[in-house]
């Protein structure tokens, strides 16, 4: 079997890549492991308005449990801030579907129960994928390999670009689908308490009826494996704000799963191989958040994979143009949510309340856009000069 693009994983990056991919005529066979796609999910389901429209896709009811027109941020005294931006809360179920159906509609075959074990190497060069399928071990052959295999990757690990996590650069997450929560259905809502969920956040992501999303992310490097479950079960018997939010909800899915806080890897591509989504980190280390960075770099990936096939020129110098154009669209980003995420996980609570009384929501707004920093970090100096460190270091 030769394929000219194999996308190993069918998470939302592969879907876009494979979908973009053979919608410019390429050959593309999608290997994924689950049974169902999208099933279960490992996500709060919340996307931007600006994210779905700079990926070019276009709301589908369907797959859209909620729209929001704001987020809720509490800091740990309590203190909220009101933040606009419209967005919504999927059904990943169904999403994910939905966009592994585009990619079939554009002539892309998948194979299900499909567990890639390691990328095909010929002197360097990635030439194909080893999978265990329901009737055996299979190697199928590729022109351009797309590893979008989620955190793990096994596909980037063996085709020696992707380096093991260590326990800083993730939050390990913990999160129940509750029905009977009582929060504003127009709003996400993040608390933030480093005593509670040190390096990371807790959420309620609405999806409309009592239902929602309620989990957390802890730094790897603050927990020991398992911890997020029992940090999620604590915050909702003893944190003020949620167990109220919680009082009457009872869960009806348990989530877990790890986001990679580190930023991209260096190399996104090599002879032979692309990645994309968190199987290449591109998660905005602030927030978590992956939806967005992987459904516009899938389409790059899909788009760059095409031109490589039909200038039959699969080299890492060819590919290297995925990246250059990736990092256009997110570089900066990265770079700054990097820092920032950094500076946030190390501050106390009383640091993160006095943070919060030095600040008003259109500064929290430009913290969290990266816009304006300097501004907002000279604020901070002149009205709560004990901050005077983590300041400094923004401003840099
Ligand atoms: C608890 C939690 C909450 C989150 N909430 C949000 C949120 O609200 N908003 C947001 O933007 N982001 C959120 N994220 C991050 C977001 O879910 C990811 O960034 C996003 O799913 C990345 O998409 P992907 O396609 O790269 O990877 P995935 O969605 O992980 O898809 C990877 C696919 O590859 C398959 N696969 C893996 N290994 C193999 C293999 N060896 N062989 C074959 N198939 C394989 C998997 O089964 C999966 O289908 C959250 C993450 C977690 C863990």
């Amino acid at each position: 079997m030769e394929f000219d693009v194999v996308v190993v994983g069918a998470g939302p990056a592969g879907s876009v890549a494979a979908w973009a991919a053979a919608e410019a005529g390429c050959d593309v066979l999608i290997l994924e492991r689950k049974a169902e796609i999208g099933v279960p999910k490992q996500c709060a389901e919340g996307i931007s308005a600006h994210g779905l429209e700079h990926a070019g896709i276009e709301p589908q009811d369907e797959w859209i449990a909620t729209e929001i027109s704001r987020a809720l941020i509490y800091a740990p005294n309590g203190k909220e801030f009101e933040v606009p931006g419209d967005g919504y809360v999927l059904e990943r179920r169904v999403f994910d579907k939905w966009l592994v159906v585009r990619a079939v509609e554009a002539g892309a075959e998948v194979e299900l129960l499909a567990h890639a074990r390691r990328a095909l190497l010929d002197e360097g060069r990635v030439v194909g994928v080893e999978y265990e399928g329901e009737d055996g071990v299979h190697e199928v052959r590729a022109r351009i390999v797309i590893a979008a295999d989620g955190i793990e990757s096994r596909i980037g690990r063996t085709a020696g670009l992707v380096p093991s996590l260590k326990p800083v650069e993730m939050c390990t997450c913990a999160q129940y689908e509750m029905v009977g929560v009582d929060v504003e259905e127009d709003a996400t809502h993040f608390f933030v308490d480093a005593e509670f969920f040190p390096g990371g956040y807790f959420w309620i992501f609405p999806k409309g009826e009592g239902r929602a999303n309620v989990g957390l992310g802890i730094r790897g490097s603050e927990s020991e494996p398992g911890d997020a479950l029992k940090v999620l079960n604590r915050a909702l018997e003893d944190h003020e704000l949620i167990s109220e939010a919680v009082a009457d909800a009872v869960p009806v899915e348990v989530n877990v799963g790890g986001v990679p806080v580190c930023g991209p890897v260096e190399r996104t591509y090599g002879d032979g191989i692309l990645l994309v989504g968190d199987a290449a980190r591109q998660v905005n280390p602030l927030t978590g958040g992956g939806l967005h960075t992987s459904l516009v770099c899938g389409r790059i990936a899909g788009e760059v994979a095409a031109e490589a096939i039909e200038e039959d020129d699969t080299s890492a110098s060819f590919l290297k143009r995925y990246q250059d154009r990736w990092e256009e669209e997110f570089g900066k980003t990265f770079k700054y949510a990097l820092k920032a995420s950094k500076i946030f996980s190390e501050m106390s609570n009383e640091e993160l309340n006095a943070l919060a009384e030095a600040l008003d929501r259109e500064d929290i707004l430009r913290l969290v856009k990266g816009e304006e920093v300097v501004k907002v970090a000279k604020k901070v100096i002149s009205r709560k000069p004990s901050l005077l460190k983590y300041a400094k270091h923004l401003m840099k």
